[in-house]
């Protein structure tokens, strides 16, 4: 067997990918990543390091802030986040957003961590009041750190970072703040340091346009000081034993160095489009994506997950679909009859939702080829979708064209 696909059909053409990660992977970074590998001592390998550190930093807006990078993916990094800043027994707030905030959740608890969490109400973004109920609640400020996700992307909603910061502060408890960006960063603005954010924790298969396999951590001083009087034991993820040094001991081991490679192709191309025009370009293909979403949503077979039009994901859209749809046959249809991509429902939304992933590596051409094949994917099944859905994206793009 010589390729992953060799025991399928063959078929013609692209296949659109249009999950919410892994998402597409440019052509400049698949060619950067078919380097040899360095020696582990030769300064080209630290030298990419440096360069990957360098451009998260300039992604996260956190130019002081230190880099830990992994051979892992999110849920690596996750576990990161959780034995460097939590001992077993110390307690962690985290605001529900769905499924993700969940899963975050469930690892904390496993790892002995006292989870305290905020409820998710299906099709809303973080609750604020509930956060600040919670925080005040902590008299004794036993509360370690707040574990916010900023894009859930199983229910494609985004939450207000610096809204959750500002909310945080008025209850004056001193928790450390830390936000998962894995689904947004690259997609939109971050600020890190202006916006008060402890830490974050990301990886590489979203916005960040590189194959699964690199997840990172970012963290300012005040939460290195955490790490650092935190007595959870810990090795490979360990944060003080990753600063500076060799690229062995950054990455406690050999480092993912392809994927480095490639890491470093995308922040060039990243930096050639200019981040506020691939933001800009985010927005805009997302905004086609709902308008194609709010003109199938007028037949009644489905709707936005999230309800609240700002807190839409520019990353992914969730659709719910009604009872007795079953989205699991549209996905299987749109991938198997016209080459589309899309992901399924995760978690609570198992078998209610669809999802069309819209980050990364994508133009409108690419968007209007997916929802082409949803649209006619559910026409197929006879699913009634009005005649607006496709239309309504192409009007909203060539509205948009000169943005
Ligand atoms: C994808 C994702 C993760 C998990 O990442 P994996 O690489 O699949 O482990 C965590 N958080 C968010 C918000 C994600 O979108």
């Amino acid at each position: 067997m010589t390729s992953p696909t060799a025991a399928f059909p063959y078929i013609p053409g692209i296949r659109l990918l249009h999950s919410p990660g892994p998402s597409n992977v440019p052509k400049a970074v698949l060619d950067a990543m078919t380097n040899q590998p360095i020696d582990m001592g030769d300064p080209r390998v630290d030298a990419c390091i440096d360069a990957c550190e360098e451009g998260l930093k300039g992604l996260l807006n956190a130019p002081s802030a230190e880099i830990f990078m992994y051979a892992a993916n999110g849920h690596g990094v996750w576990e990161a986040i959780i034995v460097n800043l939590l001992a077993p027994g110390q307690k962690v707030l985290i605001p529900g957003t769905g499924h993700f905030s969940d899963s975050w959740a469930l690892m904390a608890e496993a790892m002995g961590a006292v989870v305290l969490r905020t409820p998710y109400h299906e099709g809303y973004p973080i609750d604020l009041g509930a956060v600040q109920e919670a925080l005040r609640a902590d008299t004794r400020h036993e509360i370690v750190a707040v574990f916010a996700v900023h894009t859930d992307t199983a229910s494609s909603t985004t939450s207000d970072v610096p809204a959750l910061r500002k909310a945080m502060d008025e209850t004056k408890h001193p928790a450390l703040f830390v936000v998962d960006v894995v689904a947004s960063l690259g997609a939109v603005p971050f600020e890190m340091e202006k916006w008060g954010v402890n830490a974050v924790i990301g990886a590489s298969q979203k916005g960040l346009m590189v194959p699964p396999g690199v997840g990172f951590c970012a963290a300012d001083a005040r939460a290195m000081e955490v790490c650092a009087a935190n007595p959870a034991p810990r090795f490979y993820w360990d944060w003080l034993r990753r600063r500076k040094g060799p690229s062995y001991s950054r990455f406690c081991g050999t480092a993912p160095q392809n994927l480095l490679f490639g890491m470093q192709a995308s922040f060039g191309l990243l930096a050639k489009e200019g981040l506020p025009n691939v933001h800009a370009r985010h927005a805009r293909l997302a905004g086609a994506v709902q308008a194609a979403v709010q003109s199938w949503s007028e037949a009644g077979n489905l709707q936005f997950l999230c309800r609240v039009p700002e807190a839409r994901s520019v990353s992914v859209t969730a659709v719910l679909v009604k009872p007795g749809i079953d989205p699991e046959l549209i996905r299987k249809t749109a991938r198997d009859k016209f080459q589309v991509l899309i992901a399924g429902g995760l978690g609570p939304f198992a078998g209610r939702v669809f999802r069309i992933g819209h980050l990364g590596d994508l133009n409108p051409a690419m968007i209007l080829g997916c929802l082409s094949g949803v649209e006619a994917a559910m026409q197929s099944l006879g699913i009634e979708v009005g005649e607006r859905g496709v239309r309504s994206a192409v009007e909203y793009l060539a509205r948009t064209a000169d943005k």
